[in-house]
């Protein structure tokens, strides 16, 4: 199936059975805000809790927290996030379009990239398993070329964003002959700075209301409760904070479905480490947080890191871990080494001592920070796109199935009486009155079984059993398996040990320890 259809079904699907709903639905939706359904609520819950128990459970030294979304506005004066929390956005002028010019040009880059992938992959079916990908990449001409392209453009690229140079950035634009890909014109405007954070105000107006913003990251809520923690938790550096919680950005550009939203959800998680020992620490993260994707199992082809060229001002080290998208590797979850910006500039700001003192060395520091910083419905979207398949049955039939890990799926296992009737439902409720304190069951009695077993697939429900007339004599149903579609006789008595095991986030969980 082609990449672009991929994409546009895994969207009707999530509409289609309760994931997503576009937000305000009836009054014909909401720029980039998203509802989640009843199907994808328990699909985001489980990936949150995937993340949490990976870092909260697997992890003696970090701690979680929750903190509001208003926060004192100096925070984002300190963060940096009133001066400098900006996108630079270009508009096409025929195709009234409004673009981020840094994506038109990291865009282009990857253009570059996408080039030389394919002469690499030409090459390795030429040559076969005598193929040194090295010595190709370090020789041939084309690449060669591609190569020295696309680097002459991220260093150019890079100075100019440190700099903020917004002339340069549309002479780049210009320069590498951007087109807009709707008009597919070169007609641009300058390009402009433009503000991220929503504001409201909180107070009446007439006791002089204070501007408050609706926090862009959660990672703030961390640094500034960051000595609470320690101090209360008797926490001693090396040690994180885990928080999940809602963000709040104006996108320029929002398109992609749920990829880049106004209010979305991010996990993230800051660990307070001894200056100097700070990119040990980032190696070890960058690590530990690609072993928390590749135990889902959607391959590790799907995953690549993207070392950034440009460091934020605040930033010694800093990488993108990228997922396989249908529309290409697109960031996930970024990790970066935060050095002590932070935490220094609230200590500037706030005028109060938030220095460590750590006890072994008997001296006070401002702990250096390694940040891991993850989408929840990023990771949503791909976890729905890397598990939708349509699949031809051997009868001729296409079903579509939801290959979800069975661990992070909605329902782990239906319950479905043959018939309506003979005290069959009766025996599969009583099924489901045992098993919903261990698992999210599903009770299901209307059309065929084959229709109810598709309908199951296409929500990722990894196990169904029917429930039939001998059910009723032996305790035995039949259980059926989403993936193989295979089907065995299995003691009602066993359910819950042969599944318990396959759904719960521990089997996730136990891939990383
Ligand atoms: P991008 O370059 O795509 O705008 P970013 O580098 O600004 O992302 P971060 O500030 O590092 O993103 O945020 C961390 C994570 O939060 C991202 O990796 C992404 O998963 C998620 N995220 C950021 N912005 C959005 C958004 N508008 N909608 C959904 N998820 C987002």
């Amino acid at each position: 199936m082609a990449q672009d259809d991929v994409f546009k079904k895994v969207v009707a699907h999530c509409k289609e059975y309760g994931f997503v709903f576009p937000s305000s639905d009836i009054y014909d939706g909401l720029g980039a805000v998203y509802d989640y359904g009843q199907m994808g609520v328990e699909l985001k819950n489980n990936i949150k809790n995937y993340w949490w128990q990976s870092m909260v459970l697997l992890h003696d030294n970090i701690v979680g927290i929750d903190s509001a979304i208003f926060m004192h506005p100096t925070i984002w004066k300190a963060s940096g996030h009133v001066d400098a929390f900006n996108d630079p956005l270009i508009d096409n002028r025929d195709s009234k379009k409004r673009y981020r010019a840094d994506v038109l040009i990291e865009e282009q880059i990857a253009k570059y990239e996408d080039k030389i992938e394919k002469e690499v992959t030409k090459a390795a079916k030429r040559f076969g398993d005598s193929f040194n990908r090295e010595l190709f990449c370090e020789t041939n001409p084309k690449v060669l070329a591609e190569k020295q392209k696309r680097d002459a453009l991220n260093e150019r690229y890079a100075t100019a964003m440190n700099a903020m140079d917004l002339n340069e950035l549309r002479q780049i634009i210009v320069d590498e002959e951007i087109v807009c890909p709707i008009s597919g014109t070169r007609n641009w405007t300058e390009v402009r700075q433009f503000n991220l954070m929503f504001s409201t105000e909180m107070g009446s107006t007439s006791d002089g209301a204070m501007k408050v913003y609706l926090r862009p990251e959660t990672a703030q809520g961390i640094f500034v409760n960051y000595l609470n923690v320690q101090k209360t938790g008797r926490m001693r550096v090396p040690f994180g904070i885990a928080q999940i919680g809602k963000a709040f950005r104006n996108e320029i550009v929002a398109r992609q479905f749920i990829f880049r939203m106004r209010e979305f959800e991010q996990m993230e998680m800051q660990f307070f480490v001894r200056p100097g020992s700070e990119l040990e620490w980032f190696n070890k993260w960058k690590e530990t947080r690609l072993a928390w994707h590749k135990a889902l199992g959607f391959g590790d082809e799907s995953y690549r890191f993207h070392d950034h060229e440009k460091l934020a001002h605040y930033a010694n080290a800093a990488t993108d871990i990228e997922f396989r998208m249908p529309f290409g590797f697109k960031e996930v979850e970024g990790i970066h080494s935060r050095t002590d910006f932070d935490l220094s500039q609230h200590e500037k700001f706030s005028g109060k001592n938030i220095k460590y003192f750590d006890p072994d060395t008997n001296e006070s520091y401002t702990p250096y920070v390694i940040e891991t910083s993850i989408g929840v419905d990023r990771m949503f979207l791909s976890v729905m796109c890397a598990s939708y398949c349509e699949e031809k049955l051997e009868n001729g039939e296409t079903r579509v199935v939801l290959r979800l890990p069975a661990a992070l799926a909605p329902v782990k296992l239906a319950v479905l009486p043959l018939v309506k009737k003979d005290g069959l439902p009766e025996k599969a409720r009583e099924i489901m009155n045992e098993l919903k304190f261990n698992f999210n069951c599903y009770y299901e009695e209307k059309d065929s079984i084959g229709k109810r077993y598709r309908r199951m697939d296409a929500i990722g429900t990894p196990y169904c059993v029917t429930v039939d007339h001998q059910s009723l004599e032996d305790g035995m149903v039949t259980l059926r398996e989403r993936d193989t579609m295979e089907q065995r006789r299995v003691a009602i008595s066993e359910l819950c040990s042969i599944i318990q095991d396959k759904v719960t986030i521990t089997s996730l969980l136990k891939k990383l320890s």
